[in-house]
């Protein structure tokens, strides 16, 4: 934590970028204090709705707990936030890693702070669980973001499964709007599901890439393309540009080959650089086209409403499948059924049926 002193360290790498108000005027121990003093539910929500930085933190620490009273009044709390959560953007940015996502973000998020917005930025990483620790939403890596009170920044929940983390990650972002923020980037990398997830929680989804040796489009998945509203060729600076510039072509030509998308939004390729900052007022004057385009066309309404609907179902689905799997008869019938099925003792679908109905008669 470069930007932190010893002091208040501790308090914020565990509540996310905390108010530096707060921090420098509270002395260690008050801090500690207001640590172990548990806030209500009704505190949280109007420290939330007055836009203080330390109860958003709170709440959103009480959405990433496992613990089944914290889950109840994270429900309270997000239900009492749900309908300011209307006025706002929230931009999906992924890319592999070192393409340049935090750099921009840091880039991108200081250009909107500049224009009086307030940006709120969080992560879903599903591999800071195994590595134990976000790389995601780091704060470190986004020095000059971090010091802006307009700005907000939180590392990627952890969780046992992406739909946990995607779950904490959608969760907080209801949060951060009710707390102000008009402009929510969520980060994650391009490898793997997480985009999927990620797309199912934002308006607007930013691809980012950087021009490569010449066959940009290779080993980068269709269903990705397919996603991006935006393809961004990023790091277009010095001896990149001409590549860039190529790249570029080559993705537009690309995207042509794709069926027109719902939103009646033709997606766009642009480039980029983080260090000279060029192209970084394009990428959000492309999204505020997007903007009014999905306003007129009620496509950001009608969009919004189906990803609650999908979160709604993903939720059920997640916590069965939890619930099942950690069932310890269950636990226990699974392997003896796998061996059944794996000498064909018992078909699939067989042991699928006698599991299932152990399940629901339990
Ligand atoms: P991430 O892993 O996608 O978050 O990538 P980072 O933002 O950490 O950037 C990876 C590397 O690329 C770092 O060394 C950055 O300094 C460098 N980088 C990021 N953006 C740019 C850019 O616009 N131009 C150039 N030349 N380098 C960049």
């Amino acid at each position: 934590m470069k930007n932190s002193n010893s002091k208040t360290s501790a308090l914020s790498e565990k509540e996310g970028v905390a108010a530096p108000e707060i921090l420098k005027t509270k002395s260690a121990a008050a801090i500690q204090g207001l640590r172990k003093k548990q806030p209500s539910a009704e505190e949280l929500i109007s420290g939330i709705l007055a836009g203080n930085i330390t109860s958003l933190s709170r709440a959103i620490t009480l959405i990433e707990s496992t613990n089944i009273n914290h889950l109840a009044k994270a429900n309270t709390i997000i239900n009492a936030c749900l309908p300011y959560s209307k006025k706002s953007i929230r931009i999906g940015i992924t890319g592999v890693p070192g393409v340049g996502k935090s750099t921009f973000i840091e880039a991108f998020g200081t250009y909107l702070t500049g224009l009086g917005k307030k940006v709120a930025v969080l992560a879903v990483d599903p591999s800071s669980t195994i590595s134990h620790g976000s790389i995601l939403g780091d704060k470190t890596r986004m020095e000059e973001l971090v010091k802006d009170k307009n700005a907000y920044i939180r590392p990627s929940a952890s969780g046992e499964t992406l739909g946990g983390v995607a779950r904490k990650t959608r969760e907080s972002i209801t949060l951060c709007e009710a707390a102000g923020f008009d402009t929510v980037i969520i980060e994650t990398v391009g490898v793997g599901q997480s985009e999927t997830a990620v797309h199912s929680m934002v308006d607007f989804f930013l691809l980012l890439k950087i021009s490569g040796a010449g066959d940009e489009l290779q080993g980068i998945k269709r269903g990705i393309m397919e996603m991006a509203d935006a393809i961004v060729i990023n790091k277009a600076d010095g001896e990149n540009i001409a590549k860039a510039r190529a790249a570029k072509v080559e993705f537009n030509r690309a995207l042509h080959l794709f069926p027109a998308k719902n939103s009646g939004w033709n997606p766009k390729v642009m480039t980029s650089s983080s260090i000279t900052k060029e192209g970084i007022e394009e990428v959000w004057k492309t999204i505020t086209e997007y903007l009014k385009l999905t306003s007129d066309n009620n496509y950001f309404e009608v969009k919004r409403q189906e990803q609650n609907q999908y979160w709604m179902m993903e939720t059920i689905e997640e916590q069965l499948k939890n619930d099942f799997y950690n069932n310890p008869t269950i636990q226990k019938l699974l392997i003896e059924n796998k061996k059944a099925v794996q000498n064909n003792e018992l078909s699939p679908f067989a042991a699928a049926t006698v599991l299932l109905e152990h399940y629901f008669k339990k």
